[in-house]
């Protein structure tokens, strides 16, 4: 039986449609419009695409974004300077450093620049140590592993118990992601470059959540029947029959898999969607932490 295709880009468009109202009730209630500041250095072209959407996604909502693009030459000092001047903005409720950014920069230091209670990205050191402890809340935690989380959940999959695999480790998508199921009482594996019988390992999983960046490198047979899929991976390959020239895939074999799968999201249109959704929720929160602190102190 072909499996559940969990439609990202539907649940997102909700999604959406949510915030888009609570940020027209904070406008009418208390004359606030959540602000998000997003930072880019250098000419990446991805880079530029992925600001350029999340600047479109902030004004259908009715979120305000403030664009700062800087040349590759930024120095360090420049950064962190722009950094601090947003901190101190009240109209800027969110701000986003878009990553990677250039070599000659460190990365780690101006992530940790940005205010705790502006980490709408959620890679502030101390919010991403929250994750990974017991009993300790995050303020922010990243997009795309809460738009994963939040997938399963719309999916009503049962986290708890679950033995689920994670393939990569990265600190903005495998490594949260692992953290957020473990703390949902999920039974995790994390995969990497150097994991041994990689199909062995996913075999056993009943959620897999895929995040490597390798064109459709899980096979249908690597898949326990019914398991629910959540495929990060957009990679770009070539495809002749498209105008471009090339076509988007994610790291999952998707049309051979969804027919050993229980759930399985697409690429395009399954995790991607979600992410942005995620970040404009943050900004979101952010405004509202804003206004819960104004209140306290006029009180
Ligand atoms: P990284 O390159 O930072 O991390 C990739 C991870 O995959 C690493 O942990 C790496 O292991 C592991 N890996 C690489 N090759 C293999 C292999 N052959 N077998 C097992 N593990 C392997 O990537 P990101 O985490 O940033 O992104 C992952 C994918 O998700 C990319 O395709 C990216 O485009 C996509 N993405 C999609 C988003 C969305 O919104 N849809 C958002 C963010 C990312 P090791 O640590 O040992 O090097």
């Amino acid at each position: 039986m072909s499996a559940t295709i969990i439609d990202g880009k539907a649940i997102a468009a909700r999604i959406r449609g949510e915030i888009a109202l609570s940020v027209a009730e904070l406008a009418a209630q208390h004359n606030l419009r959540p602000g998000l500041a997003t930072v880019l250095v250098g000419d990446n072209p991805a880079s530029h695409t992925y600001v350029k959407n999340k600047r479109k996604a902030c004004a259908e909502v009715g979120i305000e974004s403030f664009g700062y693009e800087l040349p590759a030459t930024t120095t360090q000092d420049e950064l962190q300077a722009l950094v601090r001047e947003l901190n101190a903005r009240p109209d800027v409720h969110g701000i986003l450093v878009q990553l990677p950014l250039p070599p000659h920069i460190d990365e780690a230091a101006i992530l940790s620049t940005v205010e705790l209670d502006k980490d709408v990205d959620g890679f502030h050191p101390i919010n991403i140590g929250r994750l990974a402890m017991k009993g300790r809340k995050p303020l922010f935690v990243p997009a795309t592993p809460t738009g994963v989380l939040r997938l399963l959940d719309e999916m009503q999959m049962p986290i708890s118990g679950a033995n689920a695999v994670v393939l990569g480790r990265s600190n903005i998508v495998g490594m949260p992601t692992a953290l957020l199921l473990i703390g949902r009482d999920a039974t995790v594996t994390v995969c990497h470059s150097r994991t041994r019988d990689l199909p062995d390992v996913v075999r056993r999983a009943d959620i897999l959540v895929a995040a490597v960046g390798r064109a459709q490198m899980v096979k249908a047979n690597w898949i326990k029947p019914g398991a629910v899929i959540i495929d990060v991976g957009t990679n770009s390959i070539p495809d002749p029959a498209s105008k471009k020239g090339t076509r988007l895939v994610g790291d999952v074999d998707f049309e051979a898999a969804k027919e050993v799968a229980g759930a399985i999201t697409p690429v395009p249109g399954g995790v991607g969607p979600m992410t942005i959704c995620m970040l404009l929720e943050n900004t979101l929160k952010a405004a509202r932490m804003r206004l819960d602190t104004t209140v306290q102190q006029e009180k």
